[in-house]
């Protein structure tokens, strides 16, 4: 009788030991893409603060006539600047948010910081 005729099937062990193998090998995988996906998320959080930093700078840059050339809210940058308002990808509920100072010689800085990625 050949091998690949065995109307025999697998046995309980034979059985056991590839679960087992199948068990050990997701026990590697699983972390490793829990791992990558979590700095994706944050490569992809870092993009969207880059997209609204220059969505800021182009409202400043087509509002210099004003007394005060930078948008009050990111929302105001919507339509015109960016379609919308994007939110973190950790977890798709966590607004951007947008911080202006003046210094001591009234120059402006501002800042677009993500909760979730400090
Ligand atoms: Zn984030």
């Amino acid at each position: 009788m050949s091998v690949l005729h065995n109307s025999r099937g697998f046995t309980l062990i034979e059985l056991l030991i590839v679960l087992a193998i199948i068990a050990i090998i997701a026990g590697i995988a699983i972390p490793r893409y829990t791992a990558s996906l979590d700095k994706a998320k944050e490569s992809a959080c870092a993009a969207n603060i880059a997209v609204l930093e220059s969505a800021v700078m182009r409202y400043w840059a087509d509002n210099l006539d004003e007394d005060d050339p930078y948008p009050a809210t990111l929302q105001e940058l919507e339509d015109n600047y960016i379609k919308a308002v994007p939110k973190c990808p950790k977890d798709n509920t966590t607004d951007y948010q947008f911080n202006k100072e003046t210094g001591e010689d009234g120059g402006v800085t501002f800042g677009i910081t993500c909760p979730n990625h400090p």
